[in-house]
C-alpha cells in the first residue's frame, strides 16, 4: 500500500466536474484579475469568519506583510511570534523592517507559550503574531489580554487554521487581523498561490486594499508606494468551489485525528509517543497530525519502507535559522521549540484517508516500538 501525506488528486477527482466548470467559466468571461469571483470569495470568507472585511491577496506571506504594514509596523518595532512555525511567520516581520522576537512554545499545543509572553515585551514591542500551528489554536484569550494591557496589535497567522475556532470564534477573527494561505496543501488550497486577510477594522481593510493594488484607490492615481498582490480569478473560482466543502473536510480531518488518538493511545500511555495536544476551548482542524517521539528516525524509516509518506515539521526552529543569525539567539534559548524540532513527525491525515490506511500506519508504528 502506498499512502501519501496528502492526496490532492483524490480530492480533485471528487469535485472535478465543478472545478473544471468554474475554470472554464473564468476563461469564457476573460476577466482574469479583480473580477467577480475574487469579490464573491471575499464576501463568503468574511461571512464565514464573522468579520466585517476579507481582502484577497496573492499568497499567505503577502497577507502577513500587508497586515503588518496596515498595522503600521516598521523599522524600530519589535513583533513577538513563535519559533515553531513556517519561516514566513517571522520573515514577514523582518521584511517590513521590524525585528522578530521569539517566545518559546507551549509543550501541549506547540503554540506560543502565553505565560512567557509578557517577559518579551519591551518599549519597542508593537505586535504579536500568534500562529495556529497545524490547525491548533493558540491561547487567544491570554494573547488578547496581554495585547490589550500593553496596547499591542495582534495579527493571527491562521495559514494552517482556516475554519478552526476558539471559544466559538473563527481563527483569524479574534485579533486585529487574521491571515490565510491558499497554498495548494493548506486546508483550503487553490491550484496555485493565494491568500487573504480578514479583519473587523475598517482602516486596516482599506489600507490593505490600497496596498495590494500599487498604493492606488483609483487606477493610475497612487497615494503611496504599494505592492502588486492580487488573487486571480481562476484561483478565486477554484477556491469558491472548494470552500463549499471546507467544513466537511475539516470535520473529516478531525475524525481521522480522533481515530489516530484512540489507536495510538496505548503507545502514548507508555510514554513512547506524544500525541497532538488539545485545548478544550478550541476546535482544531488538523492541518497536520504531528506526533512527537525520540524514535523519529526509526519511525520515518519504517513508514518509508512500506510506502507510507511522513514529514518533519519543522526540522529547525526559526530562532536558529541562518537568516536570523543576526538576532543573536543561541541553542538552548528556546528549549521547548528546539526539542519539538527533534521529535516532530507528521503522518498522513487528510479528508480522503481510508480507515484501512490508518490502521496500516498504526500497525507500522507499533511494530517499531515492539522491535
Ligand atoms: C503556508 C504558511 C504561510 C505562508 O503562506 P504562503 O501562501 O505559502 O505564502 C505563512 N504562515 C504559515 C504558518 C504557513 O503555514
Amino acid at each position: 500500500m502506498s499512502i501519501p501525506l496528502l492526496d490532492l488528486k483524490a480530492q480533485y477527482l471528487s469535485i472535478k466536474e465543478d472545478i473544471d466548470k468554474a475554470i472554464l467559466n473564468v476563461l469564457d468571461s476573460c476577466k482574469f484579475i479583480f473580477g467577480p469571483e475574487m469579490k464573491a470569495l471575499e464576501d463568503e470568507i468574511a461571512a464565514y469568519c464573522g468579520t466585517k472585511h476579507a481582502v484577497a491577496v496573492a499568497n499567505g506571506t503577502d497577507a502577513l506583510v500587508l497586515a503588518l504594514h496596515a498595522c503600521k509596523i516598521g523599522p524600530g518595532d519589535e513583533v513577538i511570534t513563535s519559533p515553531f512555525t513556517f519561516f514566513a511567520s517571522a520573515e514577514t516581520i523582518a521584511n517590513v523592517g521590524a525585528t522578530p522576537v521569539f517566545v518559546d512554545i507551549d509543550p501541549v499545543t506547540l503554540n506560543i507559550d502565553v505565560d512567557l509572553l509578557e517577559k518579551k515585551i519591551t518599549s519597542r514591542t508593537k505586535a504579536i503574531i500568534p500562529v495556529h500551528i497545524f490547525g491548533q489554536m493558540a491561547d487567544m484569550e491570554k494573547v488578547m489580554k496581554v495585547a490589550e494591557k500593553h496596547h499591542l496589535k495582534v495579527i493571527e497567522d491562521a495559514a494552517q487554521a482556516i475554519g478552526a475556532e476558539y471559544m466559538g470564534q473563527k481563527a483569524g477573527s479574534i485579533g486585529d487581523a487574521g491571515t490565510f494561505s491558499f497554498f495548494p496543501t493548506k486546508n483550503l488550497g487553490g491550484y496555485g498561490d493565494g491568500g487573504m486577510v480578514v479583519t473587523n477594522d475598517d482602516q486596516i481593510a482599506e489600507k490593505i486594499r490600497i496596498l495590494r493594488f500599487h498604493g492606488s484607490k483609483n487606477k493610475y492615481y497612487h497615494q503611496e508606494v504599494g505592492f502588486n498582490s492580487r488573487l486571480d480569478e481562476i484561483q478565486a473560482a477554484i477556491l469558491r468551489v472548494k470552500f463549499r466543502y471546507l467544513n466537511q473536510w475539516n470535520a473529516a480531518r478531525r475524525n481521522k485525528a480522533e481515530i489516530y488518538d484512540q489507536l495510538l493511545k496505548p503507545l502514548a500511555d507508555e510514554g513512547k509517543l506524544i500525541l497532538p495536544g488539545k485545548d478544550p476551548r478550541a476546535y482544531a482542524v488538523y492541518h497536520l497530525y504531528v506526533l512527537r517521539t525520540d524514535e523519529r528516525e526509526r519511525l520515518a524509516m519504517a513508514l518509508d519502507e512500506r510506502g507510507i509518506a511522513c514529514a518533519i515539521y519543522y526540522p529547525l526552529p526559526l530562532h536558529l535559522q541562518n537568516a536570523f543569525a543576526y538576532l543573536g539567539y543561541q541553542t538552548g534559548d528556546l528549549p521547548v521549540a528546539e526539542e519539538a524540532c527533534t521529535q516532530a513527525l507528521a503522518i498522513p491525515c487528510y479528508p480522503e484517508l481510508a480507515l484501512e490506511a490508518q490502521e496500516e500506519i498504526v500497525k507500522v508504528l507499533y511494530s517499531v516500538f515492539e522491535s
